[in-house]
């Protein structure tokens, strides 16, 4: 068994940890967290092992009511892996540690690409983590367009690629994040840092990006316009995406409008917190002009990197091929929402787990 610990139990750190105590080979040792707040108390109700980020926290626990294991050097000693959901940028101040007690790491897409050997998403680049000591799971953002761009790579050739990025102004509990009525070119700058880091995961694609920021928490929206290398009709697009499993081909009449029917419609299918794990992508915004492709797809910005951490903890620590580990992560988290929803299509090819 794979022993992970998570540090820093928010948005991104409670979903991982339930990823990896859903796992067939790996064993979920404990989270750490540095406040003592409603998530923390939560951690607990869910029975996982607590430990105080540090020594000077251990009081405010207490006082707090919410029992902890110990501190995360405690936890340290107990794992294989740590993967760290710390704030953007603490990850990498918390380096120091992870090195003293000789954990591999896996980090997050806030850091900068510098902070680990290796930036990863599974369907790009899985072998590159093979036995990594550090890896980062890129943004969700950068995974979502990593996610789209390979298939195309491989079948169509990509030319250049060109994505306007509409991205949420915080995360549903992020209230004191904007803008507040307003949409907000962020940054002003053209290409933003999206199409630089999907190059750290896919090398030779030429990508460019702009992004912008709304008033919204549920969801990024990316319009996608790929210059192809062949002229494929819009039909062999759909079916050749409509194949991945971690890209949710939203059938057209389904009546997933935007993304809050889209959230409405993870909850009503018993989506843990509601969570989109899958790109999803309007089948009918499929256009292609020549060489010319036109799409939107919809990013959760909570979940979608939640599978890419499993996978990368699989890649750093066994043998398992990417294949094997992506389809045994989809199968215990249940992703794969295409085949539920859109009867017209065949069930997507069931591969053989390892347990
Ligand atoms: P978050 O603020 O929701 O959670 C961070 C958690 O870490 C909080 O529980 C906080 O109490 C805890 N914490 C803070 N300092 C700590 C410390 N020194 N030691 C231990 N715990 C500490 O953040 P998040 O949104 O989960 O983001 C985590 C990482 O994931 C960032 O790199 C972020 O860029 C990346 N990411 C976030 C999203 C998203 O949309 N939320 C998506 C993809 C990637």
């Amino acid at each position: 068994m794979i022993r992970v610990g998570v540090n820093g139990y928010g948005t991104i750190g409670k979903r991982v940890a339930d990823a990896v105590v859903a796992q067939p080979d790996m064993i979920l040792r404990g989270v750490a967290k540095r406040s003592p707040n409603h998530e923390a108390e939560s951690a607990i109700r869910r029975d996982h092992d607590l430990y105080a980020a540090d020594e000077s926290r251990i009081d405010d626990f207490a006082d707090a009511d919410i029992p902890v294991a110990g501190t995360l050097p405690d936890l340290l000693d107990a794992v294989n892996v740590v993967v760290d959901c710390c704030p953007a940028g603490v990850g990498a101040r918390n380096r120091d540690i992870y090195d003293a007690h000789d954990v591999r790491v896996v980090f997050q897409g806030g850091e900068n690409a510098t902070v680990a050997d290796v930036s990863f998403v599974a369907r790009t680049n899985f072998e590159a983590a093979r036995d990594a000591d550090t890896v980062r799971v890129v943004s969700c953002n950068t995974t979502g367009i990593a996610r789209l761009l390979a298939p195309l790579e491989e079948s169509f050739g990509v030319e250049t690629a060109r994505i306007t990025l509409i991205r949420r102004g915080g995360d549903p509990a992020q209230t004191d994040r904007g803008p507040i009525n307003d949409i907000v070119p962020d940054p002003a700058s053209i290409p933003s840092h999206h199409g630089p880091d999907v190059n750290t995961v896919l090398s030779d694609i030429d990508v460019d990006t702009a992004a912008l920021k709304a008033p919204v928490t549920a969801m990024h929206t990316h319009s996608v316009n790929v210059t192809l290398e062949t002229e494929p009709t819009a039909d062999a697009v759909r079916e050749l995406l409509d194949g991945e499993r971690r890209l949710f081909m939203i059938p057209e009449g389904a009546g997933l409008d935007g993304a809050g029917a889209l959230q409405e419609y993870a909850r009503d299918v018993g989506r843990p917190r509601g969570d989109l794990w899958e790109n999803c992508l309007w089948a009918e915004s499929i256009h292609v002009s020549g060489r010319d492709l036109y799409l939107f797809q919809n990013v959760h910005q909570e979940a979608d990197v939640v599978p890419e951490n499993v996978d990368a903890i699989r890649a750093m620590t066994t043998d398992t091929a990417a294949s094997e580990s992506m389809a045994v992560t989809d199968r215990t988290l249940g992703v794969g929402l295409a085949s539920r929803l859109d009867t017209t299509t065949e069930p997507q090819e069931s591969l053989a787990a390892d347990d």
